[in-house]
């Protein structure tokens, strides 16, 4: 291996370490971005992932009040890009067929509850249900719902303005964000 394929090396396993699921959200992020070739600078006071935060929990404009609930990174990737939510995030993971929640997720949304409880005086202003407009998506609304239910001041649900049977996914920016302005 010559000193670039070293140092290629070097950067992906660095890489690999600094991959890791957001302490508040779970948004699987990368933290501090290794500039090839120039390690030192690649480095900044965040990049240790000493406050374990993604950007957007990090970033002090994202209204600390609502909350989207999403099931998949993507779903975060698809909402985020459309640029027009500003509020943070919270990713509970895909809810299994059977419609019980996984031992984790039980423990994600303990963690929710328990930011809420304290960051945010025991009620988030809004936490809105972001999950797709399928039969499933309705059933994973409900069930996420009841746990949440105590932990909101207003509980929204994403999907007006979504077509009826589509994914959040694959849905275009336009529509996303028609969807956010008529949630309910
Ligand atoms: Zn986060």
């Amino acid at each position: 291996m010559g000193e670039n394929g070293l140092q290629e090396f070097e950067d992906a396993v660095a890489g690999m370490r600094t991959i890791k699921p957001c302490r508040r959200c779970f948004f699987v992020y990368e933290n501090g971005n290794p500039v090839r070739g120039n390690r030192a600078s690649g480095v900044s006071a965040n990049s240790n992932g000493v406050d374990g935060l993604c950007d957007i929990c990090r970033d002090p404009r994202r209204v600390q009040g609502v909350i989207m609930v999403v099931e998949k990174e993507t779903d975060l990737l698809s909402l985020e890009n459309s640029g027009k939510f500003t509020g943070r995030y919270f990713i509970v993971g895909e809810i299994p067929k059977t419609g019980v929640l996984e031992e984790w997720q039980k423990l994600r949304l303990q963690q929710l509850k328990s930011f809420i409880q304290k960051e945010l005086g025991g009620k988030a202003d809004e936490i809105i249900l972001g999950f797709n407009p399928t039969s499933m998506g309705d059933f994973n609304a409900s069930l996420v719902s009841r746990e949440l239910e105590p932990f909101a001041k207003k509980l929204s649900r994403l999907g007006r303005g979504l077509p009826t049977g589509g994914e959040i996914e694959f849905a275009d920016d336009e529509t996303l964000g028609s969807a956010l302005e008529r949630r309910n």
